[in-house]
């Protein structure tokens, strides 16, 4: 899952992506709202962390731009203030949720789950198909109940893929939503990270989960 950050402070945008990235994300940074809203409309995310006060354009601008603009990912608002009208403010020009600084890392992970989990219409924390389950919470996976152990870059694309099921999935959505910015979309890097990922799920398994769809991508 990729993630933007739009924070103008440096310091806290570093801790956030320093912990998301550990968490298997890819994550991009913007330093005020011009770039925010530039990185927002022409690179895919799966979530945006938005702050309020923002260099250049505000938090509440990018937000009604990005809405007027019919791009739907899930925006968490971070605000510095506590008073209700800018979270009201902040919910009535499109933004999902509101976290209020400081704030504890595992409450903004929280949020972001449960913010993910809604935008795909997931009613569990676990995602299973068939006899796979996948945790994104604790980042563990098991096959017929038993552990399998994935690197975070191998972690991450199974998840995408999962929470996309029974859609066939292309090489450029999944460099899209498991790299950042600065990923070199013209290497094979994918497939080698699809090779051994399959191995890992479907060897020993009779039922094949993950499947290539020739020229076209992967579906699970
Ligand atoms: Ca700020």
């Amino acid at each position: 899952m990729r993630i933007l950050i739009v924070e103008d402070e440096h310091r806290l945008s570093n801790v956030v992506k320093k912990g998301l990235v550990e968490e298997g994300f890819a994550v991009d940074q913007a330093f005020d709202g011009e770039e925010g809203l530039y990185l927002a409309e022409s690179e895919s995310y799966d979530l945006i962390i938005l702050d309020l006060m923002l260099p250049k354009i505000d938090g509440l601008k990018v937000c009604r731009e990005l809405r007027s603009k019919k791009i739907k990912t899930p925006i968490l608002m971070l605000t510095a203030k506590t008073r209700l009208e800018d979270k009201v403010k902040g919910l009535e020009v499109g933004a999902d949720d509101y976290l209020a600084k400081p704030f504890a890392f595992a409450e903004l992970k929280a949020r972001i789950q449960a913010l993910l989990r809604r935008s795909h219409n997931e009613a569990e924390p676990v995602l299973k198909i068939d006899d796979l389950e996948v945790d994104p919470l604790k980042h563990t996976v098991k096959r017929a109940g038993a552990s399998i152990t994935l690197t975070p870059k191998e972690f991450a694309i199974l998840e995408f893929l999962v929470r996309h099921k029974d859609e066939v999935v292309t090489r450029t959505q999944i460099t899209e939503h498991v790299w950042d910015y600065n990923f070199d979309a013209l290497s094979n890097v994918v497939d080698v990270f699809i090779a051994t990922l399959r191995k890992k799920i479907n060897d020993s398994f009779k039922k094949k989960l993950i499947n290539t769809i020739h020229g076209v991508g992967y579906k699970v």
